[in-house]
């Protein structure tokens, strides 16, 4: 099955603009499919546009809608925040009928359908929290065809109540999300989605996209053939999330270290994430002493409580949540800038699942981990009073090492943990601890050769720790006894500590050079990166130890900030709070009121009218309509403020002008109080009648007149020089007349 797949990686994302080009050149040449999926992909993206107030799709995003299209199954593998749902939202939305999105997180499922009510999409979820009478009413509505996706628990939708109703229905594609939860190899297994192969038994021509954001190989196989999936296409995008800085620091003094973080990041989301339930309440309370908001969360706080937690981080009530990972699942609260590990996560998969949970929105969020190997030991003991085959333990073992020698190692820590999951990656990200602050490199290739040598020479028998003692010389007994004593390359490392040759090695490892072979009593392998060291003088480059306690540095520098930045922070700041008031009136979590990327776009642009704020990445037409006056007037309320205080805001003239024009002032008059001629007060009324405002024109220019006017000017390009076309008509027309013609001609055009 899988030699049929066809595998995409890295897609490009589809543009407007490159459409356009390459579209009308090469249309004659498109079959009728093809030009089929072509217009599709338009109007794919002019529903992005209008439902999501985004201009272009991410990587991949438009290729797997295109695969939807031509009613073909897809695999897709994107990271968390990486935009899985667009993928079956356009569709949905785009094509008749109703789309049926399996999800096994209910709570998660209830803010997808209000975040898509919000965007004017008519969505709906039935799972086991609705009573008779709401199933009921969705049951009929569907029905009707009012509901363009149908969000399903896994138990509903294999139930027998459920099936003849999933019959009546027209389907337009079948979306499994977490799609990994088919696999008992994956950590999420539901037995419910092994029953889920009827899907494509019943429904051959119906679509299908089973998405994911973790499968490895194994699952992946597991998805496609458990799903019956026809001949699909299986798109994996990188897991690179380069919004998010990665540091990791020696866990010393954590308390104070994250008390000094979370001052750098005032009034932020994020969580604090702790391995045990002691230490969640332990570390909200003196957070707490020390002045910040935090809550925290864990298996024994009584349910109800919990969800209260939940709900206030959510709603953005309480910024800072110390838990276990216990939290985290069900939330998709995108504007989480940070997560802290108290404690070394058990492993990269739960690191990098759990780090993912910042930063959704794609604005810069930080991965902070404090690692000590009081922690490996814990876990150690964890895993061995822990059920389990004793091959189990040892996994869970070698994985734990494995995480321990990320926060140990001096290499690119995106690198490292991307070529864990088998994603080449150069290095040098410029947002990781050790791209930032690099330790000191040198030559290490016969400091690698040595130590290869040394593993060949023993026949690759030997662990870490004999293979460091035969480096240094060592004459222990077991060494003697295996004759290791004798070889050439003993003795060959005692210019290193014991210590030094652990880290040295760990960076081999990370490089690829070697490799531990759990399943052989962690026996070390030379790969073949290694052999080339070895054989054919590969250059290696390593990095010299630090000093294990390094002082905390500090990173208090006093950049002045430009005015534009203030300004920027302030109104931010502004409307993050007007979103939180929207959003309880709403009764909706503020993230799905706009995200914060799209509140510092617009504190950035400062939009000042609806066609402005219409080019805001996330404003939609529904959210302009819905919020568009209350956050447009927020921004010009700011910008007067800031230009009546003396500051030189871009667009404040034309909205003092307008200002004064609303309380009642004449022309004259503003012209005089504003010291500016009655010419530019009224082009200033011009461009807000353009932008939309409310505004009778016809004290200046008759509609005859307009017409006139109007119709004259094809003759010119824009930009229209108005003294040409005052000459033009030979002075039959004021200057006033021509401009508010140019005004409304603009304005019916956009
Ligand atoms: P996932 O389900 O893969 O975790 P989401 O579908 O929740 O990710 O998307 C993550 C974030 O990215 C959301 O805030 C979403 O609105 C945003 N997003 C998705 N696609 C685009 C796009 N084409 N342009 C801009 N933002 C996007
Ligand atoms: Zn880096």
């Amino acid at each position: 099955m899988l030699r049929l797949l066809r595998v995409v990686t890295h897609g490009l994302s589809y543009h407007p603009q490159q459409s356009t080009t390459s579209t009308f050149s090469t249309l004659n040449n498109l079959n009728p499919q093809q030009l089929n999926n072509l217009m599709s992909l338009k109007h794919a993206l002019s529903a992005l546009k209008q439902y999501f107030g985004f201009d272009a799709f991410r990587p991949l995003q438009a290729d797997i809608i295109r695969t939807v299209y031509e009613r073909r199954d897809a695999l897709v593998l994107m990271p968390t925040g990486g935009g899985k749902s667009i993928c079956y939202q356009i569709p949905a939305i785009t094509l008749d009928g109703t789309a049926i999105v399996l999800s096994p997180l209910i709570a998660l499922m209830k803010d997808q359908v209000e975040g898509l009510s919000a965007n004017g999409v008519s969505a709906a979820f039935m799972n086991s929290s609705l009573d008779v009478q709401q199933t009921r009413k969705v049951e009929d509505a569907l029905l009707a065809g009012h509901i363009k996706l149908l969000y399903v628990s896994p138990e509903k939708l294999v139930s027998q109540s459920f099936q003849p109703l999933l019959k009546r229905l027209k389907i337009s594609l079948f979306a499994i999300d977490e799609a990994h939860c088919i696999s008992a190899w994956g950590h999420d297994f539901r037995p419910e989605y092994t029953q889920l192969r009827f899907l494509k038994e019943q429904f051959p021509h119906v679509p299908l996209l089973a998405l994911t954001a973790t499968a490895d190989k194994l699952t992946r196989k597991d998805i496609i053939g458990q799903l019956k999936l026809h001949e699909p296409e299986v798109f994996i995008s990188s897991f690179d999330r380069p919004n998010i800085s990665l540091q990791v620091r020696p866990g010393q003094r954590r308390l104070e270290q994250i008390a000094e973080f979370l001052k750098q990041h005032p009034k932020q989301s994020g969580i604090i994430y702790c391995l045990s339930r002691k230490g969640c309440e332990d570390i909200s309370s003196k957070l707490n002493a020390r002045g910040f908001r935090t809550a925290f969360y864990h298996a024994e706080v009584p349910a109800a409580q919990r969800s209260k937690v939940q709900e206030d981080f959510i709603n953005d009530r309480v910024p800072i949540i110390c838990a276990t990972i216990a939290f985290g699942m069900g939330i998709d609260k995108s504007n989480v800038r940070f997560v802290i590990h108290y404690n070394l996560p058990r492993n990269l998969e739960g690191y990098y699942q759990e780090i993912g949970r910042a930063g959704r929105d794609g604005l810069p969020s930080a991965a902070l981990l404090f690692f000590s190997y009081s922690d490996v030991q814990t876990y150690r003991q964890m895993f061995d009073e822990g059920d389990g085959s004793p091959e189990q333990k040892q996994l869970k073992i070698a994985k734990l090492e494995r995480m321990y020698q990320f926060a140990e190692a001096p290499v690119c820590r995106r690198q490292t943990v991307l070529n864990y999951f088998g994603e080449p990656h150069e290095g040098n990200c410029g947002n990781c601890d050790v791209c930032q602050h690099p330790p000191r490199k040198f030559d290490g290739t016969i400091t690698a050769q040595k130590a290869l040598s040394a593993i060949l020479r023993v026949q690759e028998n030997v662990g870490m720790q004999l293979l460091v003692d035969i480096l240094r010389g060592s004459q222990r007994r077991e060494i003697v006894e295996q004759g290791y004593h004798q070889i050439k390359t003993w003795g060959a490392g005692k210019e290193y500590s014991f210590d030094d040759w652990m880290f040295l090695l760990s960076q081999m490892m990370h490089l690829g050079l070697v490799e531990i072979a759990y399943d052989d009593f962690s026996r070390l392998r030379v790969t073949e990166s290694g052999r080339k060291v070895l054989f054919e003088q590969k250059k290696v480059t390593l990095a010299l130890p630090q000093p294990k306690a390094k002082p905390e540095e500090k990173h208090v520098r006093f950049v002045e900030k430009t005015k534009a930045q203030t300004f920027k922070e302030e109104l931010f700041d502004l409307l993050v709070a007007l979103r939180r008031s929207v959003a309880q009136q709403q009764g909706m979590p503020p993230y799905l009121i706009f995200s914060d990327a799209t509140l510092s776009e617009m504190a950035e642009k400062r939009p000042l009218s609806d066609a402005d704020l219409m080019h805001v990445t996330g404003v939609g037409e529904r959210k302009l309509h819905l919020y568009g006056d209350a956050f447009i007037g927020a921004i010009r309320r700011f910008v007067l403020e800031k230009s009546n205080d003396g500051a030189r805001v871009a667009g404040s003239t034309y909205l003092q002008t307008w200002e004064m024009f609303k309380q009642g002032k004449s022309v004259k008059d503003i012209a005089a109080m504003r010291d500016i001629s009655p010419m530019t007060v009224a082009s200033h009324l011009a461009t807000m009648y353009e932008r939309g405002e409310l505004l009778d024109i016809r004290q200046w220019v008759q509609p005859e007149q307009m017409d006139i006017i109007q119709g004259a000017l094809s003759l010119f390009g824009e930009p229209y020089q108005l003294k040409e076309i005052f000459e033009h008509f030979e002075g039959k027309f004021s200057y006033d007349q021509i401009r508010f013609s140019i005004a409304d001609f603009r304005k019916q055009r956009k």
